[in-house]
């Protein structure tokens, strides 16, 4: 089978650890179950940002975000190895700006992701992730953009939204856990 993946807040916690870097920069103490009740993908709101603020905070910020600690998600560098090793394709695909796809890449192998250079998609728009989801004939797909999913209807690929307070008005097959993955991919073969 061939497996797709976003990368940011749907393998890693991307804008939870930005979260954090701007309560460092800014010096604030926003908590956790603020960012946890943002219904918007952009994080700037709570830091009394303007959006021209919160994007330049954002470009600013870019290099601590994307290429330093941010935490993978619980199980999903274990559930990812995982099939890899029962030998399933292991796709990704990141709207990150084309100039961070080759330093992303290098991140994600140290962050213990099987990766495999051509499989490795970098610096599509949102909606264009469609045009390389349907070429690479997916079976699996997940993403946490109900936007991107939206573009998404086909006969043999299954989405998943991975779940963020932003997107729970989203009507999907929806992964809380990556951890999960396992048994619901089993409940789907033996159906
Ligand atoms: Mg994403």
């Amino acid at each position: 089978m061939k497996f797709g993946f976003d990368i940011d807040d749907t393998l890693i916690n991307l804008r939870g650890y930005a979260f954090s870097i701007y309560n460092k920069k800014l010096n604030q103490k926003n908590a956790l179950d603020v960012f946890e009740e943002l219904k918007t993908v952009e994080i700037h709101h709570p830091f009394g940002l303007s959006d021209q603020e919160g994007k330049e905070m954002w470009n600013s910020s870019l290099e601590e975000i994307y290429f330093t600690s941010c935490p993978p998600y619980p199980k999903a560098v274990e559930t990812l190895q995982e099939l890899h090793q029962q030998g399933h394709e292991i796709y990704y695909i990141t709207a990150r700006p084309g100039e961070h796809g080759e330093r992303t890449m290098e991140w994600m192998i140290q962050q213990g992701f099987p990766v495999e250079e051509d499989k490795f998609f970098c610096g599509m728009k949102d909606h264009e992730k469609v045009k390389i989801i349907e070429e690479l004939g997916l079976d699996y797909y997940f993403d946490d953009k109900p936007s991107v999913l939206e573009t998404l209807s086909s006969d043999t690929l299954k989405v998943f939204v991975r779940d963020q307070s932003y997107n729970r008005h989203y009507k999907a097959e929806r992964l809380t856990d990556w951890g999960e993955l396992k048994g619901i991919l089993m409940e789907k073969n033996s159906r």
